[in-house]
Order: C-alpha cells, then structure tokens, then sequence
C-alpha cells in the first residue's frame, strides 16, 4: 500500500518475459532473435533457482535481531568459517617462516667441513620447495575461506540493516536523508567487508609471521635477537608510521584539490559563453592556475614523502644488516654463534619488512572498520517511535469506527499542529477533511493509521487504542492511498498485487474495470504484464491515481484513507476516477483529504480543518446552509470554475 505503509513481497518480478526485462531498462524491445533464442533459453537455465524464501517480519525485533552489532558477534554465526580460517593463517604463518631454518639447518648439517653431505641439502631444499608449495596452498585456502565469511556476514548485516528499515517510523525517514543512508548500505558495509575478507586475517597472519620469526630469532641465539628485535623492528615500526599518516594526508589533500580542479574546469567549459561573453578568460586562467597550483603542491609533498621513506626503509635495512654482520661476525670469531645461524638471520632480517608495513596499512583498514561498526551499530539502535508494545494483541476485523478524543500531535513536541481534536468516524461513513493547506489534515489521517502517535489524547478504532494492537493487524484493516502513489519497478501486476499478495489474476481484472483502467490495459503491448517505468512517470497522474485505487479496492480495507491528487485530472479521468472511488468507498468508512469540493460533496460528512482545529463539521448541506467557512470555500471553488479546492479555500 502506498505511503511506505506494506512493503510485503515484490517477489515473482523477475518471472516476467524478456520483453519485461527490456522495458524495465528503459529500452524498446524487438523480441529475442530466433538464431539467439537457443543461448538465451540454455542461459536461462543455468539461471540458479532461487527459491521462495520464508521471510518471518514482527514489528518487534527478535532476541536475535536486537543483539548489539559487535564483529565477534557477526562472525560468530559461522564457526566453522572461522575456526577453518584461523586455522589456516597460523598453518601459512609457520609454514611461510620454514625456509631460513633449513637453509641453516642445510648449511651446518651439509655444508660445513666434516658435515659436508649432499644429501641433506638436497633433502632440505625439497622440504623447502614443498613447504613453499604448502604454503601456497593453504593461503589459497584461506582467502576462499575469509571470502566465504566475508561474504555471508555481509548477507546478513545487510538484510539485517534493511529490516531495521522496515521497522523504523515515518519519522526517521523524513528526518534523515535518504543519501547519507544510502552510503550506510554501501561504503559502510563495504568497509566491514574489506575488514572480514582481508583485513583481520592479513593482520593475524602478519602479526603472527612477526611472532613466529621473533621466536625462532630468540631461541637461535639472544644476543643477536635481541640487536635485531628491538632495535631495527621500532625504528622500522615509527617510520613506517609516520609514513602512514603523512601519506594518508598527502592523498586525501591531492584527493579534494583535484575535485576543485575539477570543479572549476567543468564550470569554465559549461559556462565558456558567459566567460568569453564577459571577458573573464584572463582572470580564469588566474583561477584556474590557482586551484591546479594547489594541487601540484599535494602531489609534491605526497612525493616528497614517498622520497623520504623507500630510501629511509633501505637504510635501516643495510643497518640492521651492517649490525649484524659487525656484532654476529665478532661472535662466529668467538665461537659464541655458528656461521649457519647468522645467515638464517640476515635472511629474517628481511622478512620483517613486509609485515611490519603491511601490519600498518591493515591498522588502518581495521580503524575504518571500526568506525563503519560503530555507524551501523548506532543505526541499528535507534528505535522505531511508532512501536509495539510488548503484549500487543492482534486487532479483530472492525467495523470501522474512528475515534480521534482530544488528541493534540506536533511533528516536534513543541510545536503542535494538531490541538485537541474530537472526531467520530462512524462505520461506513465517508467524511472529507477540507481546509487550507498546511492545517492539518495529512496529519490527522497519518494519525488514524499510526504513521506517528499523538502527543496527548488517543485515536481509537472500534473503541480500541491503536496504540495496544499490532501495526500489521491494524495497517491491514486501513487501506491508504498517497497523493503521490508509488509505484515499484515490476508489472502493472506486480503492483496490484502490492494490495494483496494472494490476489487470483480475476481479483486483478475485476479491479481493473472497477477503476476504470480496462481500455489503458487493453492498449498496452504487454497488458497487466506491461512494465512500468521507474516510478511510473510512462503513466499519467490519473492513471497512477487508478492503479492506487486498484490496490485499495484489492486490499479491501475495512477504513479507506485517501489523500486525493492536487494536480488537477483532466475532466474525463475525473469522472473515472470519481465512479472508481464510488464503487470502493461502498459500505466502507473513509477520510476523504478533499481537495476537490466535488469529491467533498459527494461525502457523508465534511470536517473543516483549520489551523490544526476543526472549526466546522456536518453533511455538504448543513454547512452550506450554514454559510461558513465551508460556504465561502464553495463560493470561492464556484466562482473560480472548480480548480483546487485547498486554493480556493486559502
Ligand atoms: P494539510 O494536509 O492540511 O495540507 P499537513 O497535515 O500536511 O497539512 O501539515 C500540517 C502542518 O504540519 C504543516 O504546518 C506542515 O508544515 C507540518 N508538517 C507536515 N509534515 C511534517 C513533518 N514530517 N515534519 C514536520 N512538520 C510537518
């Protein structure tokens, strides 16, 4: 239903032929070649079947669903993944670090005088290729492994993140913009997604590999490790980063400088008529040399410190090496250290370098990863502030009569655009709210069907606070039909269908005619099957309007909320429309938001609305006869041929 109140299922869209597909992008669609036809139907076939899934929606989340968003958390579902993986990073961690060891090992059991066997080394240097092939193996492994994991968690959390959507009030989505909750979708689940499929196990792996060469280093031989360890590692550590931070800065100047350079380039080639129409050439080129000046200068610092840190790593490198060959030589002379194990340590030496750099950048990743948790945490603890209570009961099937006693709303409490109203609806009874625009009669309406509660006072429905009852069991009751109805990408179907997911393709055709839709139908390529056009704009406002009615007249509410187009119908789909809204409205109660007095007249009952207040009620008659506020509208919609009654009124 319209108004964001169902968004039940959409599911079956895809089913459609291949004309359908080709309308939803936008195309003309000549049919499928015959000579093409037989790839397309193999590919349809390999089409992985994606079955009906039973998808379980309550307003109120479940224990599982309100669990706090923490990573261990969403990674626990998965043990198995998990385990699997970190499994496989300490394998490739231990096994990545076996070649230093048997090189020594090679060199003191095969090399050395009196130890001199080509056995041995030939034995090692198998080892060592099977282990690298080992290795190799297992990494690969493990990064299906994360990637599995990554990917599912991801699933979730995004699924999770869209049903916190649903549950969430109108409110929320009025106040927040739809963009910054587009990138909570996107970068924000991508960061987590980078964090899962890379980031932690790269920073497990080399954190380990650091570990385990640290060991090896200490149980070959304290003193030298002790050289190694604590002086190379934190003057590589600090440098790196520093280097880190800097360039981060260096790219997220050069970053937003060339967006300005951008920016005033595509201004200067749009707005060239102006430019040359005035003569500014010399003071855009001045412009212009400004902003690109700006940007070179990023790119020279950036420069700059890649300049100061691969030559400055390098150093420190020849460093450590130059200390080791001093200190570990004197000690080989001393006898305190065998030959074979000061070349296993120049050949760890260097394997500290990618870990430490890659531990780095991976910091940063997991920092990201972070912020992105913490974003989606806080979005996923916000309540919905229309919400059930805890032993809400499920609304039994009304009558229909709406009560509204002494209620006072404000979209912020402060200021109140609704002051203690009281208003009967009885079952049946079609009443039209009319007055000005901005009085209040949207808000009365959104009331009725809990879009947003009142700030005192209670609406009932059959006598029952609809604060008590389920959302699902109330909404299913109150049909709504928008202003502005939406429409989905899908079919015409699809879309009635919206009203009633178990609606038979005869429901269908029945509210077709009666809304008055039957010749557009009968006109289109595709009929029902047609696609229509993002948000429907391949249809006009009238016919939208009808598909709205279609969906109310399947829905088949006990209560009708129908916020009537401002834009004005032409004459004839006027008169369609009105006949439609006839036909739906028998027997049932209804708010008419009126912005046509024909449409009020045609009402049981007229509420004037004003300033959040109603200052006049009672049949079309009455309050003609009246000669009030209602009375002068009327004149006033008389007088100016029947336009817009909101206007006339104003
Ligand atoms: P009507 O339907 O009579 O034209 P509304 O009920 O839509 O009037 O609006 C009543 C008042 O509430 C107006 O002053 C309007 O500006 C304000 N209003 C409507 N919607 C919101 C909202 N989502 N947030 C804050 N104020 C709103």
């Amino acid at each position: 239903m319209g108004w964001g109140g169902g968004f039940g299922g959409g599911g079956g869209m895809f089913g459609g032929s291949a004309s359908a597909a080709s309308g939803r992008a936008g195309l003309p669609f000549g049919g499928i070649p015959s000579e093409l036809m037989d790839e397309a139907t193999k590919l349809l076939a390999s089409e992985p079947e994606h079955p009906k899934s039973n998808v379980h929606f309550t307003q109120r989340p479940s224990e599982k669903e309100r669990e706090r968003l923490t990573l261990p958390n969403l990674i626990k579902v998965y043990p198995k993944w998990v385990v699997s993986g970190s499994l496989l990073v300490i394998i490739t961690a231990l096994t990545l670090q076996a070649g230093p060891l048997l090189t020594e090992f090679a060199i003191k059991n095969g090399m050395e005088p009196g130890h001199r066997d080509l056995k041995v080394i030939a034995a090692c240097a198998i080892i060592y290729l099977v282990l690298a092939l080992v290795s190799v193996y297992f990494q690969r492994l493990q990064v299906d492994v994360t990637g599995k994991l990554s990917s599912r968690v991801m699933h979730d959390l995004r699924i999770r993140v869209f049903t916190h959507f649903q549950r969430l009030s109108l409110d929320f989505f009025t106040d927040e913009k739809a963009g910054v909750l587009m990138s909570r979708m996107t970068s924000d689940v991508e960061n987590l997604q980078q964090l899962v499929q890379d980031g932690i196990s790269q920073f497990a792996l080399q954190g380990l590999t650091m570990i385990v060469i640290t060991v090896i280093l200490f149980k070959t031989n304290v003193e030298l490790a002790a050289w190694t360890v604590l002086l190379i590692v934190p003057l590589l550590f600090v440098f790196t980063v520093w280097f880190h931070q800097a360039s981060e800065k260096g790219y997220l100047l050069a970053r937003d400088r060339i967006a300005l350079v951008l920016a005033d380039l595509s201004e200067s080639l749009y707005g060239i008529r102006v430019v040359t129409a005035n003569n500014r050439q010399k003071r855009n080129i001045r412009n212009h040399r400004h902003v690109v000046g700006a940007y070179r200068d990023a790119n020279i610092y950036t420069g700059r410190v890649n300049a100061i840190y691969g030559p400055s790593t390098l150093m420190i490198g020849i460093l450590g090496q130059a200390l080791l060959l001093g200190i570990g030589g004197r000690m080989v002379l001393d006898h305190q250290l065998n030959i074979a194990y000061l070349i296993a340590f120049f050949l760890y030496l260097n394997r500290f370098f990618a870990p430490i750099q890659l531990l780095v950048q991976q910091y940063n990743s997991l920092q990201q990863g972070r912020s992105s948790i913490i974003r989606l945490r806080e979005l996923l603890e916000i309540p919905p502030t229309v919400d059930e209570i805890a032993n809400a009961v499920t609304l039994p099937a009304i009558e229909g009569r709406i009560t509204f006693e002494n209620v006072s709303f404000g979209y912020n409490p402060d200021t109140l655009v609704l002051h203690d109203v009281n208003l009967v609806i009885e079952p049946g009874e079609s009443v039209a709210f009319v007055g000005p625009t901005g009085a209040g009669k949207s808000t009365m309406a959104k009331l009725a069907n809990r879009f947003y509660d009142p700030t005192s006072g209670r609406v009932l429905v059959d006598g029952i606070d609809v604060r008590t009852v389920t959302l699902r069991s109330l909404r299913s009751q109150l049909g709504v039909v928008p202003q502005e109805p939406f429409l989905f990408a899908g079919s015409i179907r699809t879309n009635l269908r919206f009203g009633d997911l178990d609606a038979t393709d005869e429901d269908i055709e029945t509210a077709i005619d009666v809304v008055g839709l039957r010749e557009l139908v009968d006109r289109l390529p595709d009929g029902l099957d047609t696609p229509v056009h993002e948000r429907g704009q391949t249809l006009s406002a009238g016919e939208r309007q009808q598909l709205a009615l279609a969906r109310a007249f399947l829905a088949r509410p006990r209560v009708l909320i129908l916020d009537e187009a401002t834009s004005s119908l032409d004459l004839r789909s006027e008169t369609v429309i009105e006949r439609a809204l006839d036909r739906l409205l028998e027997g049932r109660s209804a708010i008419l938001i009126a912005h046509r007095l024909t449409t009020a007249q045609r009402a049981d009952r007229i509420v004037v609305i004003d300033d959040g207040g109603i200052v006049e009620m009672g049949t079309p008659r009455e309050l003609l006869k009246l000669g009030g506020a209602y009375a002068t509208m009327y004149d006033a919609w008389l007088a100016s041929g029947g336009r817009d009654a909101t206007r006339a009124g104003a």
